[in-house]
C-alpha cells in the first residue's frame, strides 16, 4: 500500500511536485469476472471486499459520473446502530464494528468520530419505549444510555428547555458509540484500497442496458461500449428502480428526494449527534469545520433530481429553531439533495434477483451511509459465494412477496410513505 510519510508531504510542499493518482484510471476491458454498477460507497466497498476477503480481483466498478457524486458525497454522515428488530440490530452492529477499524483497514483516515448520538424524547411514553429499545440494544452488546431531563441539560445545554418549548424535552436515548465519519474519505479510501488490489474503477461510464445470453445477464451496455461479466451487481442507490427496469424487474422501491443543510462555521456548540424523536424528522450535528449539519424529512414526491424544494427548507429551518433557538440568527451556507431508494418497510435489500447473473444491493432509504462497510462485505459474500451470509438472509428481495418485512419505520430511521 502507498504510505505517505511526513518527509514526502514536505517534499511535495516545497517542490510543488504533483501527487500521483490515488487510484488507477484504466480503460474498460472487454470482460470481467464481476461488474459492480455504481461507484458510491456501497459499490466501492463491495469491490474492495471481493478482492480482499474473497480473492476476486477481476472486478470493474462502473460509475456514470465521478465516484462519490451520488448519495455517498451528499449525506449527513451519521453512523449508528440503535436498531431493535431482529436482523437489523445484528446487521448494523456488524457495520459499526467495521467502522471502528476502517481507517486502519484502508490505510486512509475516514475520520470516524464516535462522539455519541442522542435521540430526543418528548413525552413520558417516549421515555418508556426508549427504555425498551435501550434494553434490546444492550442485550445485543450495543451500548445504550437512557438520559433524564437533567442529564440532557448538562450534555446538550443549547436545546430549548423553557416552559414554553414547542417540543418539551423529557430525556434522551444515547448510543455513546455512534457518531459521524467523513463521507468523501470513505469513498476515496475504499477506491484507493480496491484499486491497489487490482479493481478497475471506471468513471464517466453509464450503464444503459443489460446484455442477455440465454435468459441470463452476461454483461452491460455502457456509454463506453459493451462490457461482459459472469456476474453483475447493482449498487446504484436512488437509481435502483431504473436499473431494475432495464433488467425487466419491477422492484418495491420508490425514489424520493432528501435534502441536507450546512450553516456557516460556528465555535463548538454541539458535542453530540442529535435526532428529533417527535412527530416529524430532524437531526443535527456539528462538523469538524464548525458548520451545523442538519436535515429533515423527504420531499415526499418522486424525483430523480438532485435538488430539493423550498417548503422543506422552511420546515427544516422551523424545526431547527424550535429545538435550538440560538440557531435563529445563524446563516445557512448551502443545501442540496440526494435521491433515496425508499423501500416500503424502510429496510434494505441484499439479494440475488429472479434474473440469473444479476445481484441487487439497494433500498437503503436514508440510512445507508452507516451501512457502507457491512453492505459491501455482505454483498461481496453473496456475489462470491452465490449464498447470502447469515446477516443478509432477512434482507432478501422475496421478503416482500412472503410478507416477511422488517419495518422499523416508527423508530426514526425512515418515515412512512404509506
Ligand atoms: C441528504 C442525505 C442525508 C443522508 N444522511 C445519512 C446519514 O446521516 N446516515 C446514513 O447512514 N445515511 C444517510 N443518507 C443515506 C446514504 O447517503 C445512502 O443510503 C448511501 O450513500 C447509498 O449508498 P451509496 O453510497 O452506494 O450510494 P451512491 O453514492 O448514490 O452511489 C450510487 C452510484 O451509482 C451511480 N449510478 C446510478 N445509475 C448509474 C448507471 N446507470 N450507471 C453507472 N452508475 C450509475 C450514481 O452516479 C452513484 O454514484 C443520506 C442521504 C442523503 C441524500
Amino acid at each position: 500500500m502507498t504510505r505517505y510519510s511526513a518527509l514526502a508531504l514536505l517534499k511535495h510542499a516545497v517542490t510543488g511536485q504533483p501527487w500521483s493518482r490515488a487510484w488507477r484510471d484504466p480503460a474498460p476491458k472487454e470482460r470481467y469476472q464481476v461488474i459492480i454498477v455504481g461507484g458510491g460507497g456501497h459499490g466501492l466497498a463491495t469491490a474492495y471486499y471481493l478482492a480482499k476477503e474473497f480473492g476476486i480481483r477481476d472486478v470493474a466498478v462502473l460509475e456514470k459520473g465521478y465516484i462519490g457524486s451520488g448519495n455517498a458525497g451528499r449525506n449527513t454522515t451519521i453512523v449508528r446502530s440503535n436498531y431493535m428488530l431482529p436482523g437489523a440490530t445484528e446487521f448494523y452492529d456488524f457495520s459499526l464494528r467495521l467502522w471502528n477499524t476502517l481507517s486502519h483497514e484502508l490505510n486512509f483516515n475516514v475520520m470516524f468520530s464516535p462522539r455519541g448520538q442522542i435521540l430526543l424524547l418528548h413525552s413520558p411514553d417516549a421515555l418508556d419505549s426508549a427504555a425498551r429499545r435501550g434494553n434490546i440494544m444492550r442485550r445485543h452488546g450495543i451500548a445504550a444510555r437512557l438520559l433524564d431531563r437533567a442529564a440532557m441539560q448538562e450534555l446538550v445545554p443549547h436545546l430549548d428547555y423553557s416552559p414554553g418549548a414547542r417540543f418539551p424535552i423529557w430525556g434522551g436515548l444515547m448510543q455513546p458509540t455512534a457518531g459521524t465519519a467523513r463521507h468523501d474519505a470513505v469513498v476515496w479510501g475504499y477506491a484507493r484500497a480496491a484499486s491497489e488490489l487490482g479493481v478497475d474503477i471506471i468513471q464517466n461510464c453509464e450503464v444503459t442496458g443489460f446484455v442477455r445470453e440465454g435468459g441470463r445477464i452476461a454483461g452491460v451496455e455502457t456509454s463506453r461500449g459493451r462490457i461482459m461479466a459472469a456476474k453483475t451487481g447493482i449498487a446504484v442507490a436512488g437509481h435502483t428502480s431504473r436499473l431494475g427496469e432495464m433488467a425487466g424487474l419491477c422492484l418495491p422501491i420508490e425514489s424520493h428526494l432528501l435534502q441536507a443543510f450546512v450553516s456557516e462555521p460556528l465555535k463548538p456548540l454541539l458535542d453530540y449527534v442529535i435526532g428529533f424523536g417527535g412527530h416529524g424528522h430532524f437531526y443535527i450535528s456539528q462538523s469538524d469545520k464548525g458548520g451545523m449539519v442538519f436535515g429533515g424529512d423527504l420531499d415526499m414526491y418522486n424525483s430523480y433530481a438532485q435538488r430539493g424544494n423550498l417548503p422543506v427548507v422552511r420546515d427544516v429551518a422551523a424545526l431547527a429553531v424550535s429545538l435550538m433557538p440560538c440557531l435563529g440568527r445563524v446563516r445557512l451556507l448551502r443545501h442540496w439533495a440526494g435521491v433515496m431508494d425508499m423501500t416500503m418497510d424502510g429496510s434494505h435489500i441484499i439479494s440475488k434477483t429472479p434474473v440469473d447473473g444479476l445481484y441487487l444491493n439497494g433500498g437503503w432509504c436514508y440510512g445507508g451511509f452507516k451501512a457502507t462497510p457491512a453492505s459491501g462485505w455482505c454483498f461481496a459474500h453473496l456475489m462470491a459465494r452465490d449464498q447470502p451470509d447469515p446477516l443478509s438472509v432477512p434482507f432478501s428481495l422475496d421478503r416482500f412477496a412472503r410478507g416477511a418485512t422488517i419495518d422499523e419505520a416508527g423508530s426514526g430511521p425512515t418515515p412512512r410513505l404509506h
